[in-house]
């Protein structure tokens, strides 16, 4: 890794070199800046040459919110007041988190669910009159509502406030302490959200202040209300003051440069609370509410060790942690700089010598990622290159800190991938960059290399401690089947590694309190202090960790990722239907309390109930399952919403 310096240049300077960058460019189709580097400044393995293959960066496909429309009433509904909106945030967010939702801009639709969660915006710009009316029905025949951006359409008294007053100047949001709903927010961290920056209030995303809600849930600094609260005989509405699917895309594009407190090694939160709010919310008003579990076999922690080769000696060290880690059992990543190039970063290490290490740790059983080749500091400033690069004509060299000649994304990739596959024998699907330097094109880059797992950002600096899925150019409009597993402790900041094992436990704690991941990352140039550490990190967390490398966690949560979860309500039971595509381990559900599993085959088929989780140990297809609740399905409920869709005669949000 190393923390990358950050370049600073004029304006001037900037289009400048943009200007003359474009020019290039169009008169060039190779990379930008190229030298010839001399034959003794690189290893070539006699007879090794590839791939051979071409990689194609796939073209940026829409995201359509339809892919999110299947389901039944079960689910959270969103109901799409603009579909040229954020949504693509909150739908990954969701599935991280385990709620079942669907999104429709059908409000008819929608109001057969007994959550509705209104995104973007709620105004009588984007929903009709009739459509107004519906929501406004809906909450007094007992669902609940849930508005973000509640601008208008006369729903105000609905939720229960003022005025709502649009703002750019509002930095934090403050939890209260009184409601239920926030009973597990007990960290500083979970309790005041930063929404910007007092010194960088141009940055600030826009907010929406609620004045005079009797019973908030959280208020802006400024004393309004970022979430309100109002209680119906049965039902409930929330109104939300941020646009929680910008706020989740901020996270996962590694683009919330002004709401990071820290780069790594701490708690913080931000969009888990977001995102455990809105399940708490679910779960208090659907008695249908299963959620999907976060970490695999029933654990509380997700662990991934791992470790960068990026130094003469650390290939052999590697060693040491691999036969350590295989001793308890474990399996961890290796990602390896490809470094057969002598250059500023170090002396050739991959070579003759280093791939009997690399044969070694391959028998060891870890998996093997890449590292680059280069090492560049400035890789995200690469270009993307042709596709056509290959070993041992590529060569990558590394001037400085600043300056790096030769490279291309994809020949950082593809050339790695397959030197790396081709000393080992393994399929190599995980990736990380040196100095976690990120191209905005990395996600498709590595969809187009064919590699599959990402761990480039860290927890800190994407402000969640969830996985999350990719997005083409880090943007907000198409997605990527890539799934990042951020760094959440790593070695090089200070005081060192083995003085901040309790810090980092603690931290490890606080994320299994809601099955988050902790991806832990050791780079292996001594032994000494970084391997004491590791022992003593793998026997603090071994009572409530899961372990795996990140293509095991990586192939389980993409497997997670397309399970559908519907439960209906029938005369004596819930019937819970459960589809994985993909079969997988180890997959919980989290069912209401008071429910039990009626299948007494369910036994011999690896299916087990403890409490309100439900352990899959194999699932593949489609899984039927019945529960009994302690008091039986809520019948009236269901006349109820009949009822609700039979009196509202309203028509659609607006196209
Ligand atoms: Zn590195």
């Amino acid at each position: 890794m190393q923390r990358s310096l950050s370049l600073r240049l004029s304006g001037c300077a900037v289009v400048c070199l943009t200007i003359l960058v474009g020019v290039w460019a169009l008169l060039r189709p190779v990379p930008v800046m190229q030298i010839t580097i001399p034959d003794t400044e690189f290893y070539r393995f006699p007879g090794v040459s590839g791939p051979g293959h071409v990689s194609v960066v796939p073209p940026a496909v829409p995201a359509k919110w339809t892919g999110y429309s299947q389901g039944t009433t079960s689910r959270l509904a969103i109901l799409l007041t603009d579909p040229d909106s954020a949504w693509l945030g909150l739908a990954h967010g969701l599935k991280s988190i385990g709620v079942p939702f669907l999104i429709t801009r059908n409000v008819q639709e929608a109001i057969r669910h007994q959550t509705i969660l209104v995104y973007p915006t709620i105004s009588g710009k984007v929903l009709s009159p009739e459509a107004l009316r519906a929501l406004a029905a809906f909450p007094r025949s007992g669902g609940t509502l849930i508005g973000v951006q509640v601008r208008g359409g006369g729903l105000n008294e609905v939720f229960g406030f003022d005025e709502a007053v649009d703002s750019h100047q509002r930095v934090e949001i403050e939890f209260g302490q009184t409601d239920s709903l926030l009973a597990s927010f007990t960290e500083p961290r979970e309790r005041r959200l930063s929404v910007g920056r007092r010194d960088r209030a141009a940055d600030s995303m826009g907010t929406v202040g609620y004045t005079k809600n009797a019973v908030p849930l959280a208020l802006f600094e400024d004393g309004t209300a970022a979430v309100t609260s109002k209680a119906y005989a049965r039902g409930r509405t929330y109104a939300i003051g941020l646009d929680l699917g910008f706020l989740l895309l901020k996270g996962h594009n590694n683009r919330g440069e002004e709401l990071v407190r820290d780069f790594d090694n701490q708690f913080d939160p931000m969009l888990d609370v977001w995102l455990r709010l809105l399940t708490q919310i679910y779960r208090s008003a659907e008695d249908r509410a299963v959620t999907l579990g976060t970490v695999p076999f029933g654990k509380s922690l997700s662990v991934l060790l791992t470790h960068d080769i990026d130094f003469t000696q650390s290939i052999k060290n590697a060693v040491d942690y691999a036969e350590y880690e295989k001793s308890q059992g474990l399996v961890g990543t290796y990602f390896i700089q490809a470094k057969y190039v002598r250059d500023y970063n170090d002396d050739v290490y991959f070579n003759e010598t280093g791939v009997g290490y690399l044969t070694r740790l391959a028998e060891l059983g870890v998996e093997l990622g890449s590292h680059t080749i280069a090492h560049s500091a400035v890789f995200s400033k690469f270009p993307m290159g042709t596709g056509e690069e290959a070993y041992p004509a590529y060569v990558p060299f590394v001037k400085d800190m600043t300056t790096a000649y030769n490279g291309s994304i994809l020949g950082e990739l593809r050339i790695s991938k397959y030197l790396l596959e081709h000393f080992s024998g393994q399929t190599v699907l995980s990736f990380r960059p040196g100095h976690l330097s990120n191209p905005f094109g990395l996600p498709q880059a590595l969809l187009a290399t064919g590699y599959r797992y990402s761990s480039t950002a860290t927890a800190n600096n994407s402000l969640t401690h969830l996985p999350y899925q990719l997005n083409y150019d880090r943007s907000t409009g198409s997605e990527v089947e890539i799934f990042e597993f951020p760094i959440t402790i790593e070695d090089e900041e200070l005081p060192k590694m083995g003085d901040r094992l309790p810090q980092a436990l603690d931290v490890a704690r606080k994320i299994s309190r809601y099955g988050g991941l902790c991806v832990v990352l050791i780079h292996p140039n001594i032994l000494d202090h970084k391997l004491a550490f590791e022992k003593g990190f793998v026997e603090g967390v071994r009572p409530y960790a899961w372990f795996g490398s990140i293509a095991q966690f990586g192939q389980w949560w993409a497997a997670r990722n397309q399970v559908q979860l519907d439960v209906a309500r029938e005369a004596a039971f819930f019937r819970m239907t459960i589809t994985a595509p993909q079969p997988l381990s180890g997959l919980t559900i989290n069912v209401p309390d008071g429910w039990r599993l009626q299948e007494p085959a369910s036994r011999l088929k690896g299916i087990e109930q403890r409490g309100t989780s439900v352990l899959f140990s194999e699932l593949r297809g489609t899984e039927t399952l019945l529960f009994q609740a302690r008091s039986s399905p809520n019948v009236a409920q269901e006349s109820l919403i009949i009822d609700r869709r039979l009196r509202s005669g309203g028509r659609d949000v607006r196209s």
